[in-house]
């Protein structure tokens, strides 16, 4: 079950959306700069 979490990447700084499944992971690259420094940011607050 896929489910969509929002990703930063600590290269270029981009936020940007992708689903994300636990058991499956899979490497995620920003897809503006194509860094593969990726980290989850789950949103708990706003
Ligand atoms: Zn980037």
């Amino acid at each position: 079950m896929a489910t969509e979490s929002d990703f930063k990447c600590l290269r270029c700084g981009h936020w940007f959306k992708t689903n994300y499944e636990k058991n499956k992971p899979e490497e995620r690259t920003c897809p503006k700069c194509g860094s593969n420094s990726v980290r989850p940011m789950p949103e708990k607050k706003k």
